[in-house]
């Protein structure tokens, strides 16, 4: 009975674990969200002038940061991204944008996806002047080269914690022709390491070597990612900054560095309420159609077109004529 059964027991387990993982991810996503409001923890924001605010983080998004302080009567502040040098948690203006996109996941801009901004038309998101840009003569491709962390070795660097590794220290390769090392301690003690052990960390505390286990910082490997190209063996190119051509800055976008604001959403990120939204919810709801959102536009102009109304300067009469005639 039992052979037969253990594929499917082996199947549902799985999908168990599925669902634990799941539940997992929603909860932390939802404990992240939640993070931003409620149960904030407290935390200091380091402004690039020297000066710090200290309080609840109430809303965090691309431009800014606003944390409530815990003194009565203090209204919450706002403090520009621009400003801001470091804060405690390690929350980054990606993080905050990020957090802000999946918050208003539902709400987001259909033509900028909650980017709040497009690419230039003029430059196509180069920067620069289309008239007057070339070829960067760095040889590179798609605008990226070898990265330039001398230690960087297919994208690992040695873990900078002092576990055994390779580069540091003498080793000595023996008749099976693995490398070994020795550390000497105090009262003629002595502990052999093999290769075998790269990443274990060795405790000299009491003069006396142990091994000390697995190096948090790499997790035993020896080698963490490089922190120059992020493990991707390359970085964006000095000179282009990664376009692959070089020229003036674009005179349309300037200082916008080939972006500029998403004319759809006006540089808000977010959907600009549909017009109908002013009409009686019932009315604007059936109006949307079942598929909701995407519906709007169509079945919007449809009833403009058959009505020849406006919507949201009709009466909510004339919208009922309106939904009657699409609806025939
Ligand atoms: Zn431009
Ligand atoms: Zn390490
Ligand atoms: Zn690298
Ligand atoms: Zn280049
Ligand atoms: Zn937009």
């Amino acid at each position: 009975m039992t052979p037969p059964m253990s594929p499917s027991r082996h199947s549902s387990a799985v999908v168990a674990a599925l669902i634990v993982l799941l539940v997992m991810t929603m909860t932390a996503s939802r404990a992240l969200s939640q993070a931003a409001t409620r149960s904030a923890p407290i935390v200091t924001i380091a402004r690039a002038d020297g000066t710090s605010v200290r309080g609840k983080v109430v809303a965090a998004d691309r431009d800014q940061v606003t944390v409530q302080s815990a003194a009565p009567g203090e209204k919450p502040q706002s403090v520009p991204w621009d400003q801001i040098k470091r804060i405690s948690n390690g929350l980054t203006r990606e993080q905050a944008h990020a957090q802000w996109k999946e918050d208003n996941r539902h709400r987001l801009c259909d033509a900028c996806a909650g980017e709040r901004v497009a690419d230039c038309a003029t430059c196509h998101g180069t920067g620069q002047d289309p008239e007057q840009r070339t070829e960067c003569n760095t040889r590179h491709g798609g605008g990226r080269i070898a990265c330039t962390n001398d230690k960087c070795d297919r994208g690992k660097v040695d873990c900078p914690k002092p576990c055994l590794k390779l580069s540091q220290g003498q080793w000595i390769t023996k008749s099976d022709g693995k490398k070994y090392r020795t550390f000497r301690g105090r009262g003629g003690s002595s502990l052999d390491v093999s290769e075998g052990q790269f990443g274990e960390l060795v405790d000299m505390n009491d003069g006396v070597p142990k091994l000390a286990g697995k190096c948090p910082e790499c997790n035993g490997m020896a080698k963490i990612t490089c922190p120059t190209c992020k493990g991707e063996q390359t970085v964006a190119c000095v000179r282009c900054a990664g376009v692959g051509t070089v020229g003036p800055p674009c005179p349309a976008c300037g200082a916008g560095k080939g972006k500029v604001k998403c004319e759809t959403c006006g540089g808000s990120g977010l959907r600009t309420k549909p017009r109908a939204s002013t009409a009686a919810p019932t009315t604007s709801a059936r109006a949307r159609g079942p598929g909701g959102d995407e519906g709007a536009g169509s079945r919007g102009e449809l009833l403009v077109r058959l009505t020849g109304f406006l919507a949201p300067r009709c009466p909510t009469s004339s919208l009922s004529e309106a939904k009657d005639l699409a609806d025939t």
